[in-house]
């Protein structure tokens, strides 16, 4: 048996023992921890538990936390992290964008950290969804924001963050650790998986594909890239070519529906009969967010 299935089963079979939270996050801490850490290149990794990649900095002189999944888990990344390397504080906290599955854990964090930035929109998006669930007393935001583009030195890494305009939703920040030539593209990237888009705040294919080819510009060969989401059995890290993929994909994906519309293709026709994208074919888990790709991209051509 896997490691990582053991431990769900084992994990599944504490909670079913009665345990309490607490509890059972202490048998979790015995059995190593829930999810998976992974160092990348340098002091840089990620974990994988449930929820959005989180990325993480940890060395002596320096922490930064990148997103955190829902509150169970960022209480494992946080005990993970501080049994590879103690601090009290983070230097950065950073969100990619305001979805909860990226955002959740931030009260986790709640004065564990001297910064925590995300884009000026991603901000606002977060509140808005927080007021209209009226949970706004059970979420983290930002205590600063930026429009364009943002960086600081800490310890011996530089980390810039990066606004490429609207896409997955009209707040997704690029976070490129320079030296160690890493990069988090949050939901800017779903590996071989229909992407999850969110038009209500801002998201749109046209614009998505745009902000993909600037991303292929921007960073180079050497990139190694972390992604949002990836389908089960596909890295949640890449290179160059992952982004041409998924920028494939979306440009498919437009070209495909144009066509059928244009041919006379119902909407509910459309969805019916498609089960991949022409040409981007890699595409095929999530049927649920392939109705959904194929409903905006309508709207959009
Ligand atoms: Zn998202």
């Amino acid at each position: 048996m896997q490691r990582r299935k053991f431990i769900r089963n084992a994990t599944l079979g504490l909670a079913a023992l009665g345990l309490s939270p607490t509890q059972s996050l202490l048998a979790n801490q015995l059995l190593g921890s829930a999810g998976t850490f992974k160092v990348i290149r340098n002091n840089v990794g990620y974990y994988t538990e449930k929820g959005g990649t989180i990325g993480w900095l940890l060395s002596p002189q320096a922490s930064v936390v990148i997103d955190t999944q829902f509150p169970e888990q960022s209480e494992n990344l946080l005990s993970g992290l501080k049994t590879r390397q103690n601090f009290e504080q983070l230097d950065l906290l950073i969100n990619t964008h305001h979805h909860g599955d990226h955002t959740g854990g931030n009260p986790v964090f709640a004065g564990l950290f001297k910064q925590h930035v995300a884009h000026a929109n991603a901000k606002i998006n977060q509140e808005i969804s927080a007021r209209k669930d009226d949970k706004l007393a059970d979420i983290l935001l930002p205590t600063e924001t930026y429009t364009d583009t943002w960086a600081a030195q800490t310890g011996n890494e530089i980390v810039s963050l990066n606004y490429f305009g609207a896409g997955h939703t009209n707040g997704d920040s690029i976070i490129h650790f320079q030296n160690a030539n890493v990069a988090h593209l949050g939901d800017l990237l779903f590996n071989r998986r229909f992407p999850y888009i969110d038009p209500g705040a801002g998201g749109n294919f046209k614009g998505w594909q745009k902000v993909l080819k600037k991303i292929r510009k921007y960073y180079d060969k050497d990139t190694i890239f972390i992604f949002g989401h990836a389908a089960e059995n596909y890295p949640v890290t890449g290179s160059v070519a992952d982004v041409e993929a998924m920028e494939n994909y979306i440009k498919r994906l437009l070209q495909y529906v144009k066509k059928e519309k244009k041919k006379g293709t119902s909407l509910d026709q459309l969805v019916a009969k498609t089960t991949v994208i022409p040409k981007a074919e890699e595409w095929k888990y999530g049927e649920r967010l392939r109705e959904r790709n194929l409903r905006v991209a309508w709207d959009e051509v």
